[in-house]
């Protein structure tokens, strides 16, 4: 049995966006910005993606720009809200300290260049953000609040729609990176008072290297990409069309069955919760209430999270030890480090993201092989033997 159990790290693609996609790989190759026929067959798809895209976040189709992803989108809210500061004299920005790296090191690069960043700490109780932290921290100064949608590590989904209106009453623009969010969770970005939002379709059963920003009218977009006049002017280069219907695609059917998969996903996601939580020395990564449906994250006591990967990956259990883009460092996540992991414990994390592919009985494979391969490795362990004898003590 194989088990796919990292669907924050990417997803599988749906049959639905495949099939979008193949003409544009084959008889319609026409380039949407050419006149003649074939071109503009390629631009009807394109504004069709377009608007099924606005349809799901609740907005106009002229207020998405279609990127390379969740990277250059977050690059380009945040550039964007740091440029339109600058020119009021505004130098000061709001995020937290778990966001993804795409926006973590957005935003050093801006602190290297005269930018002040708040990074708010995340709660060590519920393992999230308040709103209250976030009115706190408001300065004259301040020109962008960015904190994500949901985390990417840990499942907490954080109070974005109180955010918004606390950003709106201030009128000062808030982004919010929902790639973790989008399709997995409702969203309306006129209710929910976002003024820019990033999602990628590879987290959603769309392709990789496409994504796109809702930017809310009338906001200056700073272009990250110049050449021509793509996207309204605001992302040069030839569009990706085949990856822009793929992602349309995906989108849509993602959207129009969340009331069906949504539950559906939840209630494998407890089942795990529940299961995992029985081991001994272990805790729950992640707000247990606000939470991605498809999130189950853990630290367990005296292991090493990429033994662990390795023994799961070998009884067909595809898991991370937190986000895709930081395994291979040696350094615990910040993301662990931020809700209070000290660095052994940080080191024993297992993710576990599900998405509405998964089944139960998959899930039943997991609870019998993580405890298994926990008490394997626990049993090779100096530091599991130091814990039991009394030489170190217990932290979880
Ligand atoms: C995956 C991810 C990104 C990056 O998206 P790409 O399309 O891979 O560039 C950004 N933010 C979060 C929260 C993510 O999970």
């Amino acid at each position: 049995m194989r088990v796919y159990a990292d669907n924050a790290a990417t997803t599988a693609m749906s049959r639905t966006a495949i099939d979008a996609m193949l003409p544009y790989f084959d008889n319609i190759y026409g380039n949407p910005s050419s006149l003649h026929s074939l071109g503009q067959v390629a631009k009807e798809a394109l504004d069709a993606a377009r608007k099924t895209v606005a349809d799901c976040l609740g907005c106009e189709p002229r207020e998405i720009i279609f990127t390379s992803g969740g990277s250059e989108a977050d690059n380009q809210a945040i550039l964007s809200a740091a440029r339109v500061g600058l020119r009021k004299g505004k130098k000061h920005i709001i995020s937290t300290a778990f966001e993804h790296h795409a926006v973590l090191h957005t935003l050093q690069k801006l602190e290297k260049e005269g930018y002040e960043v708040t990074y708010l700490d995340v709660n060590n109780a519920d393992h999230n953000i308040s709103v209250q932290q976030v009115k706190d921290a408001i300065r004259e100064d301040t020109c962008l609040v960015t904190t994500m949608y949901a985390n990417n590590e840990i499942g907490s989904v954080l109070p974005i729609a109180e955010i918004g209106a606390v950003c709106q009453k201030a009128g000062i623009p808030f982004h919010t990176d929902a790639v973790q969010a989008v399709g997995h969770i409702k969203i309306n970005v006129r209710e929910q008072n976002i003024d820019m939002l990033s999602l990628s379709a590879h987290k959603f059963h769309g392709p990789k290297g496409v994504g796109a920003l809702y930017v809310r009218k009338g906001f200056p977009l700073v272009n990250v990409i110049e050449g021509g006049a793509q996207e309204r002017g605001k992302r040069a280069g030839t569009e990706n069309i085949a990856g822009i219907c793929g992602m349309a695609a995906a989108m849509k059917e993602a959207c129009d069955r969340i009331d069906e998969t949504m539950p559906k996903v939840a209630a494998m996601r407890d089942k795990l919760i529940e299961g995992l939580s029985k081991i001994p020395h272990c805790a729950l990564n992640g707000d247990r209430v606000n939470r991605l449906p498809n999130n189950v994250s853990f630290c367990f006591e005296g292991i090493e999270g990429e033994s662990l990967l390795l023994y799961l990956d070998a009884q067909g259990i595809c898991a991370s030890s937190g986000s895709a883009c930081t395994s291979g460092s040696l350094d615990p996540s910040h993301v662990l480090l931020a809700i209070g992991r000290v660095h052994d414990v940080a080191h024993g994390s297992l993710r576990l993201s599900l998405s509405d592919y998964n089944t139960m009985e998959e899930m039943d494979h997991i609870l019998t092989v993580v405890p298994q391969v926990v008490q394997l490795l626990r049993n090779m362990s100096p530091v599991w033997r130091d814990l039991q004898v009394g030489k170190r003590q217990y932290i979880l």
